[in-house]
């Protein structure tokens, strides 16, 4: 090249993104689904982020649920039953600067994917995980899920369940690692948008139990918590979530909430009625896998050379007279 070719950059500006950008297709949910409020709540994030959406994965396993990666302008798997956290998990330990966004439901999550669920929490991976639970499988037909309530009848339990339903809260906050865990029910949206902002501003794995309502299968599972807020009680910390005037006139069952305190996280966690809402446990401190594997990487040019060399050394083969 000679000295006077001229060198040209091309210079890419950052572009703003709207909501449109994060919108893909036409959801296929029933009318009524709260999966539709998930949703909205996960492209107003981004949103409000401005996460580039070529830097935003979002990751499902099956179930209605687990469609939401289809409406996401943004990379996306549509994975295997109850296998989303390890592709997330495998994801995020690779690119560490991608966001991962985990959907899941309570039959994908909390049945056939337990082990993983439990192994992603004592990980804690950065992933912002949202479990959809409206208390049945939804995909196959109203079958009883670990989360339906005693005595639901449903195809698979037409007597009504025999057990009583799992709680995935419980069950999160009783695991090594468990760094954050929230509740929160679909039909408050500003509530549902603090806590997945919350999650994901978190360095580790942020589980949000979501209750979402099912309207085909479950018309009146969650009525009279919807007819009656003071069924609802919202927990409140400054590093939580404060509720704003106008909500705080319609939920005015409140309680302040320690959420570093893990025992009071448990006790509350326990409680179907009223429901509570907000962030129920957060632990910082706790380092996450990715962060523990990856030693400190050298960025500087020379050092990057320097492990190459390292590495292609290991496949020289010397001359004789070397040895
Ligand atoms: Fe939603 Fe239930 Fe319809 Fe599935 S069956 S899309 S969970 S309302
Ligand atoms: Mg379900």
């Amino acid at each position: 090249m000679s000295s006077t070719t001229p060198i040209c950059f091309l210079r890419v500006e950052n572009p703003h993104h709207e909501i449109q950008d994060y919108q893909r297709g036409m959801p296929r949910w029933c009318p009524g689904c709260g999966d539709n409020a998930i949703l909205a709540s996960v492209q107003r994030l981004c949103r409000d982020e401005q996460l580039p959406p070529e830097k935003t994965v979002c990751v499902s396993g099956i179930g209605c649920s687990s469609r939401l990666p289809h409406y996401m302008n943004s990379y996306g798997v549509h994975g295997i039953h109850g296998r989303a956290f390890p592709i997330a998990q495998g994801i995020k330990v690779n690119r560490p600067d991608l966001a991962v966004f985990v959907t899941t439901g309570d039959g994908d999550c909390c049945s056939i994917g337990t082990a993983h669920w439990i192994h992603a929490l004592r990980y804690n991976t950065d992933l912002t995980v949202l479990l959809h639970d409206n208390r049945i499988y939804g995909l196959t037909k109203k079958q009883a899920s670990p989360t339906s309530r005693l005595g639901l009848r449903t195809n698979t339990t037409p007597r009504g369940a025999l057990l009583e339903p799992l709680n995935p809260l419980t069950v999160s906050l009783g695991v090594t690692n468990v760094s954050f865990v929230a509740q929160v029910v679909d039909w408050i949206p500003d509530l549902l948008h603090d806590l997945v902002r919350l999650a994901y501003h978190h360095k580790g794995f942020a589980l949000i139990r979501i209750l979402q309502r099912c309207p085909h299968f479950m018309d009146d599972e969650f009525e009279p918590w919807v007819r009656n807020p003071d069924r609802v009680l919202v927990l409140e910390h400054p590093d939580g979530i404060t509720l704003d005037p106008g909500l705080g006139k319609i939920y005015r069952n409140r309680q302040k909430h320690d959420l570093h305190d893990i025992h009071a996280a448990r006790k509350i966690a326990s409680s179907t009625d009223p429901i509570p809402v907000g962030l129920l446990y957060c632990n910082s401190d706790v380092p996450s896998y990715e962060a523990l594997r990856r030693p400190a990487v050298p960025n500087s040019a020379s050092a990057v050379a320097r492990l190459l060399d390292q590495e292609f050394d290991k496949f020289t083969i010397w001359p004789a007279e070397h040895e």
